[in-house]
C-alpha cells in the first residue's frame, strides 16, 4: 500500500500510487486552514504517513492516535528518523473515547479510519476536543446509497465470499452513507457540513494495490504472519472492491464539518 495507508486521488489512472495518495492529504488540505500554531490531532493515524506529511509542510503541533501500538511505534520512529521535535507525537488511544483534553484542538483529521468506529462516539469525540470554529475533516470508503435489511441480506449471499474477504482485509466495521454522517455530524453539534464525492479519482488505487500484491506474490515477506493466503485475499478485496464502486454501492467522500 506505500507508506500512506490510504486511497489515492487519482487525476490519471496511471498516476504513481504516492503521488496519488499525497494529492488526497492535499484535497482534505484545502478544507482545513493550518498554519505553524495549528494543533491537530489525527484519529487513525496509522504509521504516520499523513501526520508527517502535514508537519512537514506547516511546522505544525500533530498529535497522531491510534489503537494500533505497532503502528505508533513505526509513527515515532519515522518522526525521529526525520528529526522532528515533540511537537509531532504518537500515541496509542481510541478514536471512540480518547481521553484528551477538551477543546484543545484546531483541526481533528479522520483520514480512512472512520469506517472502523462507531460514528456517534467518533462524532461526540471529534467535537469535543475541538476548540470554537474549530474544522474537523475525514475521507473514507462510504456506501452511496443507504441499504435496506432485505438488500444487506441480498448482497451478502450475492457476494458472500469477496465480502468476507474485504472484511478480513480492510477491517470493515461500519461502512454507512454519506447520509448516515452527515446526521451524526449534526447530532454531534457540527455545522457548515460539506461532501465531496471522489470515487472516480479513488478508484484507481485498488488496480495499483493488486499490482503492488502481485508483485510480492512468491517472494519472502517480511512481518509477523503475512504470507502468500494473506495476498491472495488482499488482491481479492481490491477486485471485490473496484466492484461494488462500479456496480454504485460504494464510493469514497470527503467530508469537512466546523464546531462553531
Ligand atoms: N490515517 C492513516 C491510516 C489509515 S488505516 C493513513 O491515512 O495512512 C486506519 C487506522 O485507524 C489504523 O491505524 C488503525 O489502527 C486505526 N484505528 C482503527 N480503529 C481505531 C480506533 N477505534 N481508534 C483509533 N484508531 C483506530
Amino acid at each position: 500500500m506505500g507508506g500512506n495507508l490510504h486511497f489515492g486521488y487519482f487525476d490519471n489512472p496511471d498516476d504513481e500510487l504516492t503521488t496519488a495518495t499525497c494529492r488526497l492529504i492535499d484535497k482534505m488540505l484545502e478544507y482545513c486552514s493550518i498554519n505553524g500554531k495549528s494543533k491537530i490531532l489525527d484519529v487513525g493515524c496509522g504509521i504516520g504517513g499523513p501526520a508527517l506529511y502535514i508537519h512537514e509542510r506547516y511546522k505544525c503541533h500533530i498529535t497522531g492516535i491510534s489503537t494500533s501500538r505497532r503502528g505508533v511505534d513505526l509513527a515515532n520512529n519515522a518522526s525521529r528518523q526525520k528529526g522532528f521535535d515533540s511537537s509531532v507525537n504518537f500515541i496509542v488511544a481510541d478514536g471512540q473515547k480518547n481521553g484528551l483534553p477538551d477543546k484543545s484542538y484546531d483541526v481533528v483529521w479522520v483520514m480512512e479510519s472512520s469506517h472502523m468506529m462507531n460514528k456517534e462516539e467518533l462524532f461526540n469525540e471529534c467535537f469535543r476536543v475541538l476548540k470554537k470554529g474549530g474544522t474537523m475533516v475525514l475521507c473514507d470508503i462510504l456506501l452511496r446509497q443507504p441499504l435496506s435489511f432485505f438488500q444487506e441480506v441480498y448482497l451478502f449471499f450475492k457476494n458472500a465470499r469477496d465480502l468476507v474477504a474485504s472484511y478480513k482485509t480492510w477491517g470493515l466495521k461500519a461502512v454507512n452513507s454519506t447520509g448516515f454522517y452527515c446526521n451524526g455530524l449534526i447530532k454531534a453539534g457540527f455545522k457548515e457540513i460539506q461532501v465531496l464525492d471522489v470515487s472516480k479519482n479513488a478508484i484507481h488505487t485498488m488496480r495499483h494495490w493488486e499490482k503492488n500484491a502481485l508483485s510480492h506474490l512468491g517472494k519472502n515477506i517480511e512481518g509477523p504472519s503475512f504470507g502468500e493466503k494473506d495476498i491472495s485475499r488482499f488482491i481479492t478485496a481490491c477486485r471485490a472492491t473496484e466492484r461494488f464502486f462500479n456496480e454504485g454501492y460504494l464510493g469514497y467522500t470527503i467530508i469537512k464539518a466546523v464546531k462553531e
